[in-house]
């Protein structure tokens, strides 16, 4: 099962099984591709149902990242790592440092960063281990919380969208209804009010949805109709899977551009949104803010790199409206069309100077104490 799993689910590189028996570490690192750098992706605590549920999480997740980073003009790879427990009963000092353990084996082939259930707490207790951590604390160097660094980038794709669909970037008056207000939904709204935006938010949580009222006056729903709210834009910062058969038909916006990760229920839908004249701002593209603001950790981190490279989601974003356009075809499979061809081109580049292309720094722990 375990290898017919890795083969299904795209050509990976490699894949780390990490145990430690006395510590309970049970830890998958999937490495997809290194084609453009070291593979960089958060480490994800879950209390998957089945160990094969997490291989195929790890390997889903993995590859998705080679795309995201590709997408975004950054010189890393794809990877990933899942945990296996319950993040509110399961963690300790001992289990992260286990973990940071094998990271540091791997010498810098992946580096890791928070994800789903983990924190900036527990990336410190693998730095204890490893320089090859993203998303530490500030103290340390590092850049902290990714979340208002991908919502700057969600800001982005939602302009660019406008300019494209609107025929402006200007989002005064422009009605955007944002649905889910974690890290990601919240930081967008904050950056929406101050755009002049008329924001509709939905949580299942009332107690978020009642602190962006209090705070910025907005309009709420329900968050099981916010996806048909009357809109110019429908920003999905929740679950993924929320553009689907059901909810396409039942959408009243012009555009769907958030940040929430793999939010087309399957590929067919990119084409569903276009034959119905919705644009649709590809997810991994739009969300890059995050991985983009690590990225600047490795070149020596300052908050106004790391707002610059958020800034490039526009520019990424205009050229797949533009690729789309070009040869007929969805915004999702244009984005993959770019970040494929980027990755043709630069993997032929490499191959041909081979050992001339090595990554410029050596470990993060020199960075940091620049
Ligand atoms: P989060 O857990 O902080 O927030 C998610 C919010 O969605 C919560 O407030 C939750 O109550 C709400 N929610 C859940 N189900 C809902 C529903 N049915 N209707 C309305 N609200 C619902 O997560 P986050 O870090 O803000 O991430 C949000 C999305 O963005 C996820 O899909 C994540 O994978 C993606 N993403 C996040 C980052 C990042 O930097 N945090 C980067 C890239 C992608």
């Amino acid at each position: 099962m375990v290898f017919e799993n890795i083969g299904n689910y795209g050509n990976h590189e490699q894949v780390i099984f990490c145990h430690d028996k006395d510590t309970g570490l049970k830890g998958i690192i999937a490495i997809h591709d290194t084609t453009l750098g070291p593979a960089l992706g958060g480490t994800r605590m879950w209390n998957y149902a089945t160990e094969e549920d997490a291989l195929i999480d790890v390997l889903r997740l993995s590859e998705g990242m080679t795309y995201k980073a590709a997408a975004a003009g950054l010189n890393l790879g794809g990877g990933k790592a899942v945990i296996i427990g319950d993040p509110k009963k399961d963690k300790s000092e001992g289990l992260f440092r286990a973990f940071g353990m094998y990271i540091n084996a791997l010498n810098g082939r992946y580096i890791t960063a928070e994800d789903v259930g983990t924190s900036e707490a527990d990336m410190e207790q693998v730095y204890a281990e490893t320089p090859w951590v993203t998303g530490i604390p500030k103290g340390l160097g590092g850049s902290g919380d990714p979340s208002p660094y991908t919502a700057h980038g969600v800001l982005m794709a939602i302009k660019a969208s406008c300019k494209e669909k609107l025929g402006s970037e200007n989002l005064n008056g422009v009605r955007v209804a944002v649905q889910g207000l974690g890290n990601v939904g919240s930081n967008l709204v904050k950056y929406l009010i101050e755009e002049g935006a008329k924001v509709i938010v939905a949580d299942i949580d009332q107690e978020r949805v009642q602190k962006m009222a209090d705070e910025f006056g907005c309009e709420s729903m329900d968050p099981n109709e916010i996806h048909s709210a009357e809109c110019d834009v429908f920003a999905p910062c929740a679950l993924g899977a929320i553009i689907n058969d059901q909810t396409i038909p039942q959408l009243q916006c012009k555009i769907v551009a958030g940040g929430a990760n793999n939010m087309l229920a399957e590929t067919k839908h990119g084409e569903a949104l276009r034959e119905v004249g919705i644009l649709y701002a590809p997810d991994f593209v739009a969300n890059a803010g995050g991985l983009m603001n690590v990225f600047a950790e490795l070149e020596g981190y300052s908050v106004e790199r790391a707002l610059e490279r958020t800034s490039a989601v526009y520019n990424n974003m205009m050229n797949i409206f533009s690729l789309a356009k070009r040869d007929n075809c969805s915004t999702h499979d244009a984005a993959f069309k770019f970040a494929t061809q980027r990755l043709n081109t630069l993997g032929r580049l490499k191959r041909k100077h081979q050992g001339s292309t090595s990554r410029p720094f050596t470990t993060l722990k020199e960075v940091y104490n620049r």
